[in-house]
């Protein structure tokens, strides 16, 4: 199915008010391109819960802190139509940079907290690029629902957050992490990876699964994260940047197994910066 791709938010604005006029509920899917099964997931669930989907598609400057990470981001505008077809989605949202930060623009969606630590210290600016794109995002969609993957689990907090603190009327829907039969989290990442890269980087994941097995069994946090870097060291991450037992939703540190907690972690091999993370 050909889907219609919109460029302008007067367009996404007179397309959603139509929906709305008819009483149709309407979810949204901000993704960046290079849509994988990981994406789609996303689209299918707000298809199966919303009249209407909408996935926009928006390589957001602002929430890239290295300009050569952006130059290197992927583009696949016309595979990604195609994909969206399949499921098919009503409208994709494809805005330039202009039209999404026109001249003059000077608004910031800050937030502090959850948005702080671990990713948030590592790429400083981020969670501000990305707070500040999702609000604008809900506002110019008109949106009902809002759907992100676990796999960025603490950009799920932060979007959790936002819409709790600005009241914004929209429902987040956080959805399961899609991963391939080896267990590496699906990611537009990926592509970057070498054949020896792609081979070794499940262990990621196994290295994380063990080591909150082990903490479930007794084992010391401690303990079992420096055994989960070891392990990622030997089968060749050039650097763990961070592994850490986290309480779910505010990314502080938790040493309390009676909260829900999250082992999240972000390391490097060949050359490209992969992130995941599990429930503990
Ligand atoms: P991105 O295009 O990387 O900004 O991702 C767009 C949305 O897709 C975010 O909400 C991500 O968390 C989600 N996503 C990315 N990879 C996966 C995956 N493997 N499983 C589930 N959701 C994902």
């Amino acid at each position: 199915m050909n889907i219609a791709i919109l460029r302008t938010v007067a367009d996404l604005r007179t397309t959603a008010r139509g929906w709305r006029a008819a009483g149709e509920t309407i979810g949204v899917v901000p993704t960046m391109g290079a849509l994988h099964d990981g994406h789609l997931s996303l689209a299918r669930r707000a298809r199966a819960e919303c009249d209407r989907v909408i996935t926009t598609i928006f390589v957001n400057p602002k929430q890239f802190n290295n300009p050569d990470d952006m130059k290197k981001y992927p583009r696949s505008e016309e595979t990604d139509a195609r994909l969206l077809g399949s499921v098919p989605v009503d409208a994709i949202f494809a805005p330039s940079v202009e039209e999404v930060y026109p001249e003059g623009f000077i608004t910031t969606v800050s937030l502090g907290g959850v948005a702080q630590p671990l990713e948030g210290h590592m790429r400083p600016g981020h969670f501000d690029g990305v707070a500040t794109v999702v609000t604008k995002l809900f506002g110019m969609s008109l949106a009902d629902r809002g759907y992100f993957g676990q796999k960025d689990w603490q950009q799920l907090q932060v979007v959790l957050r936002l819409v709790r603190d600005l009241n914004l009327p929209v429902e987040v829907v956080g959805c399961e992490t899609i991963r391939d039969s080896a267990g590496l989290a699906l990611s537009s990442r990926n592509l970057r990876l070498t054949a020896d890269g792609r081979a070794k980087a499940p262990v990621l994941y196994a290295a994380l699964t063990a080591a909150a097995a082990d903490i479930r069994a007794g084992q010391s946090d401690r303990m079992a994260i420096r055994e989960a870097a070891e392990t990622m060291r030997a089968a060749g991450f050039e650097r763990v940047e961070y592994i850490e037992l986290r309480d779910a939703a505010t990314l502080m540190p938790s040493d309390d197994p009676a909260r829900p907690r999250r082992m999240l972690a972000a390391a490097w091999i060949d050359g490209v910066r992969l992130i995941d993370n599990i429930p503990v």
